[in-house]
């Protein structure tokens, strides 16, 4: 494998600075890599001269109660993955080499676009989002950076943050990857069973009842979220954490679809915690 793999800022500096006068896109990840995130990466090599894949998984953005110990860590797959998708370079820092501490600086976000949504139950969680992803957007300085719709309050902080702080890199949001079923595919998806799985293809299901909806002409917030929940109902093993129509770019509730928004959907199945989206009044 001649995949280089850079652990510190300053060996992958050393690496870009010959590349920095042609772009430089960059995927930024918790690693355990899928077809999500290779969409993602297909999409920077398609746009840029070299693609750098960091794999982080970041303590800033896991709560007390969280699965910050056994979230997947997966390195060797990761190396096969990347390889195989042409990406130039890895970068896999360690808390100490990009020194997370708790006297970090930390980058807070606008608190109106953390309150909601994964916000209300993840305290912390963007504000320590946004804190790496600048931290990395400093020391990789791209042409581009990939985010998946997935995490569509994700993306729309950091597409906020870099306008706030001018950072220069365009943000490029992804089409969201599913299984065959319509689960979105996720890191987390290894800790459900068959069943589960097989189950939580009821987010998905119930996000295009929206939509169907939505198509048909209906505006009115309630009546477009109560399909969903009609919908989600049919698999009580689900247990619905939030369900909201929300815009696009604040994440504010909204009551009326007069231009495409959001409808969000977070939960839990076999204790494992999902969450989807899909843009809808298009
Ligand atoms: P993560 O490793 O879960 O932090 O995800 C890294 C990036 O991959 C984020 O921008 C995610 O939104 C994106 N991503 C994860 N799963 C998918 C998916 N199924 N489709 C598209 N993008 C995804």
């Amino acid at each position: 494998m001649n995949l280089p793999i850079f652990t510190t800022p300053g060996e992958l500096d050393r690496y870009l600075q010959c590349h920095r006068s042609r772009s430089i896109g960059f995927v930024p990840t918790m690693g355990a890599l899928h077809l999500g995130h290779q969409g993602l990466i297909d999409r920077a090599r398609t746009e840029n001269n070299t693609v750098i894949v960091s794999i982080f998984v970041n303590p800033l953005q896991f709560g007390a109660n969280e699965d910050l110990d056994r979230y997947p860590r997966q390195l060797e797959l990761d190396l096969v993955l990347c390889q195989s998708a042409g990406v130039d370079a890895l970068f896999v820092p360690t808390t100490e080499s990009i020194e997370i501490a708790d006297t970090l600086t930390q980058v807070i976000p606008p608190p109106a676009m953390m309150s909601g949504l994964c916000g209300c139950s993840r305290i912390g969680h963007f504000q320590g989002v946004a804190t790496i992803v600048t931290k990395l957007f400093n020391i990789v300085r791209p042409d581009r950076a990939y985010f998946g719709e997935k995490d569509a309050q994700q993306l729309a902080i950091v597409r906020r943050i870099v306008r706030d702080l001018y950072i220069p890199v365009e943000i490029v949001g992804c089409p969201t990857i599913r299984a065959d079923s319509g689960l979105a595919l996720s890191s987390r998806n290894q800790y459900l069973s068959p069943l589960g799985r097989s189950q939580a293809a009821v987010i998905y299901r119930s996000l295009q009842q929206a939509q169907l909806l939505a198509q048909q002409g209906e505006q009115n917030a309630r009546s477009l979220l109560a399909v969903v929940a009609h919908e989600l109902a049919t698999v009580p093993e689900f247990q619905l954490e939030y369900l909201e129509l929300v815009d696009l770019d604040t994440l504010q509730s909204i009551d009326t679809l007069s231009q495409p928004a959001l409808v969000a959907i977070a939960g839990r199945i076999e204790n494992t915690r999902l969450i989807d989206n899909i843009v809808i009044g298009k």
